[in-house]
């Protein structure tokens, strides 16, 4: 519990503490950084340590005060985030409860779009800062996702981030900081995240129960998570991570010798996958290739921390060796139009379909015409 829960984030985590014991907190801070890398969960340990009733910033977990933060259920901490503007307040519970449970929230509302709404400020933030805190010693307010705040939702925070009243610390969280409003910026202390080592990542998913994570597969979800561990978890529940290596299989020409079956397989995968997932896989593919390309240029001198699919390196350098650099530039950019062209069309799984083949035949021509002359 606490604090120290926060993996990956020593520098924000050092930069609160100090703050703290200084007795120099800002009444409202900026927590900025990449989606799923633990801004919004350190918010809320944050708001718990700073009412826990055993004082000192690392929240005991266990004092009346740390266990209703927990619940999401501490008077004294509001959490506000986007939601459909048509949301009703039963489904606005489901999801804080669904976060209590699952430690992380989802914020896909299929075709609504999320906000948060001047309305939901008002009685959220404005009604509450005005009380006195009930129990604790801080009144805080954590807005998640602030960039979803419309015009009229930010202007009417300001009056809040300007005349913050007494014992009150306001959070905002964002992956967009550009979009806020120069005002609302001008107000808040900006505390950067970062993006999580894969270590990390495995270390999140196996530490929280609630995630179910075994060994195998917390690996093979931070793998594809480029250094976010929302994402690491939501790839897990999207079935991509098999899907991945079944894909990296089939272009590596491990399975499906014949075209037809090469078809045949591709198909089979591109049924199992609806057209979101589709596209975060060739969202994948393009890293995958980003990184082949990155070794044919560097070779062994490729630092390892540039490349993302880094535990497949062996992978990776076979195919930099066995591809010429102009068959994976057309791949790229086929890959990158089928991407485009799934987000339009019907019946995404025909292009997904395609591409997949084309990925596939492109490494066979490849192999059949040798290596590239100047590989190593
Ligand atoms: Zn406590």
């Amino acid at each position: 519990m606490g604090l120290s829960r926060i993996k990956g984030q020593d520098a924000a985590l050092t930069h609160l503490r100090s703050a703290f014991e200084s007795k120099r907190l800002a009444h409202a801070y900026l927590f900025h950084g990449p989606e799923g890398v633990g801004k919004e969960s350190a918010a809320l340990e944050f708001a718990a340590a700073l009412n826990c009733d055993a004082g000192g910033l690392e929240g005991c977990g266990t004092c009346p005060s740390c266990r209703m933060a927990a619940k999401l259920a501490h008077p004294d901490i509001h959490l506000v985030f986007p939601m459909p503007r048509d949301a009703k307040p039963e489904e606005v519970a489901e999801v804080v409860a669904e976060q209590v449970k699952a430690g992380y929230r989802e914020g896909d509302f299929g075709r609504k779009a999320a906000i948060i709404s001047v309305e939901v400020v008002l009685d959220a933030v404005v009604a509450q800062a005005n009380q006195r805190p009930y129990t604790g010693p801080w009144k805080v307010f954590v807005v998640a996702d602030a960039d979803a705040m419309t015009p009229e939702a930010s202007n009417t925070l300001l009056k809040t981030l300007e005349e913050p009243p007494e014992a009150t610390a306001l959070i905002l969280t964002t992956a967009r900081p550009n979009t806020l409003p120069a005002t609302v910026l001008s107000r808040c202390q900006r505390i950067q995240f970062r993006r999580l080592s894969h270590e990390t990542i495995e270390e999140i998913l196996l530490s929280d129960k609630r995630l179910g994570f075994n060994k195998a597969r917390a690996k093979a979800a931070a793998l594809v998570s480029l250094g976010s561990a929302g994402r690491a978890v939501r790839s897990e529940a999207e079935g991509l991570v098999s899907e991945l290596g079944r894909v990296a299989d089939l272009v590596a020409g491990k399975r499906a010798a014949g075209v037809e079956s090469l078809v045949g397989e591709a198909s089979q995968i591109a049924f199992r996958l609806g057209r979101h997932e589709q596209e975060r896989l060739l969202d994948l593919m393009l890293l995958w290739y980003r990184d082949v390309l990155l070794l044919q240029e560097l070779g062994d001198g490729a630092p390892a921390e540039e490349i993302l699919f880094g535990r497949q390196r062996r992978q990776l350098e076979a195919q930099a060796r066995a591809m010429d650099t102009r068959a994976i530039g057309d791949l790229v950019m086929k890959i990158d139009d089928a991407r485009r062209a799934i987000e339009r069309y019907s019946n995404p799984s025909i292009i997904f379909t395609s591409v997949l083949v084309d990925m596939a035949i492109a490494r066979k021509r490849s192999e059949a015409a040798g290596r590239r002359p100047n590989a190593a």
